[in-house]
């Protein structure tokens, strides 16, 4: 693999394409199909208008791009934050056409990202840009084109105004252009927690290929959000000893496990998990290193680097969120021996059941939660179990693989189809 700079070293887009590069080299993939898709399709920026609660106006900067539609319409979340950059949604989408291959489910890859600073926005200021940011991608999106779906800071409610949006443009009440949704408009049983559960399934098929006991093994999770305090809660139900979690003002560490029931509670209540009385406060940054079995990185980007990882304790690294650990930290894991589950195959629920919310939205016919879980439950684990064939028969760590097999099965799917001249 080239060797990065430190600047390189944390650019998702850079990350991506380190991985892509390598993957495809090892695939001996076609020069042609090699420049398909190591870049994006489209790339949408906006910039638009939005009316504040003080009588101002601001301008928000929005993007959208489509990775690939070769398997599928594109399929991926929209984040709100201060730091979104066209280099970190490039990557994302990329990341969602990898993805989707890897489970194998008929969509290409897309992200969205505006410019924001949602936690010092009024609920009324983040309706109206969510509002304006869906009305300049109205072309751009639609249920076999582009489907949104929620991300860093968005949630079911963004998910009701999105697709509210698109409807009242389209003059019909359209519900599959957006997954994610409340239930009451088209949203799935299960979606909330299916990244979540779909860790708690990743993890327990790794420890099985390990040869290694679920009852008491030690967990960190890094980020108590939708998916951290999920996988927390599901895996704390099947037998996991959650021993920290880590969020961005501070960490919990207790040896015997956390309560996660009442984790949830406190930080409902309390807006934090700061002062918990069922663990010790910990360091996040420390505590992320610390002695367990699994660490579960599952709030941001660049969390394992060069700087840290080595002093990383645990057997094996499940990515609950995209891109938390960097091409160099990568090389360091696999000299340590970690076995990871690289975020295109872990946190792959999520989109698998948007896929299903997508299909019963379509069908305009709804399942029960059992048969979401159970369908989330059989795809994931035959996704585990290609990836970790694919990697004992080329000799390549577990995210080479994942890349590989998803590089694979697009660029057959584009072979297929042929170019359009
Ligand atoms: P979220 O906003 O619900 O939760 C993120 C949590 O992480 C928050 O509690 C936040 O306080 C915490 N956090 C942020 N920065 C942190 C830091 N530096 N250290 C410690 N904690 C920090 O978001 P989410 O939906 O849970 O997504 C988390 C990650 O998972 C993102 O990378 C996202 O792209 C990825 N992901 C989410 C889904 C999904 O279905 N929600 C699916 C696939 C991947």
């Amino acid at each position: 693999m080239q060797t990065l700079t430190l600047e390189q070293e944390i650019n998702p887009w850079e990350a991506q394409a380190a991985r892509f590069d390598f993957a495809a080299q090892k695939l001996n993939l076609d020069d042609g199909l090699w420049k398909v898709l190591r870049y994006p399709a489209r790339e949408l920026i906006v910039h638009f208008p939005v009316s504040m609660d003080d009588g101002s106006i601001e301008v928000f900067t929005g993007y959208r791009v489509q990775h690939s539609i070769a398997r599928g319409p594109a399929k991926g979340g929209i984040r709100y934050a201060p730091d979104v950059t066209l280099d970190e949604v490039r990557a994302l989408a990329s990341w969602m056409t990898w993805k989707c291959a890897v489970v194998n489910i008929p969509f290409g890859g897309a992200k969205g990202g505006v410019i924001c600073d949602p936690k010092k926005m009024s609920i009324g200021e983040l309706e109206r840009m969510t509002r304006r940011y869906t009305a300049e991608l109205i072309e751009f999106i639609g249920p076999e084109k582009d489907v949104p779906a929620p991300d860093m800071n968005t949630n079911e409610q963004v998910m009701a105004w999105i697709m509210d949006t698109y409807s009242m443009h389209m003059r019909q009440t359209v519900t599959a252009v957006v997954t994610g949704k409340p239930l009451n408009i088209g949203g799935s049983r299960g979606r909330r927690e299916a990244t979540g559960r779909g860790i708690g399934i990743v993890c327990d098929e790794a420890l099985r290929y390990l040869h290694l006991q679920r009852d008491g093994c030690r967990v960190i999770i890094q980020g108590f959000g939708n998916v951290g305090s999920n996988a927390a809660k599901l895996m704390m139900d099947k037998g996991y000893k959650i021993v920290g979690i880590a969020e961005y003002d501070g960490g919990l560490y207790n040896t015997n496990g956390i309560d996660i029931h009442q984790l949830v509670e406190y930080r409902q209540r309390n807006g934090t998990v700061l002062g918990f009385k069922g663990a010790e406060a910990a360091d996040p940054q420390e505590l992320i290193l610390e002695e367990c079995e699994i660490f579960i990185p599952a709030a941001t980007e660049n969390v394992l680097t060069s700087r840290n990882v080595d002093r990383l304790k645990a057997k094996i690294v499940c990515e609950g969120a995209n891109g938390p650990t960097t091409a160099v930290a990568d090389e360091i894991l696999a000299d340590k021996k970690v076995f990871v589950i690289p975020d295109i195959l872990a946190n792959a629920g999520g989109v698998t059941a948007s896929y299903f919310e997508w299909v019963q939205d379509r069908q305009g016919y709804f399942w029960k939660e059992s048969v979401v879980n159970e369908q989330l439950e059989s795809i994931l684990a035959e996704s585990f179990d290609d990836v970790v064939r694919y990697s004992e028969a080329h000799g390549v760590n577990n995210r080479i693989a994942a890349y590989m097999l998803a590089i694979d099965r697009v660029s057959f799917t584009i072979k297929q189809r042929g170019i359009y001249a």
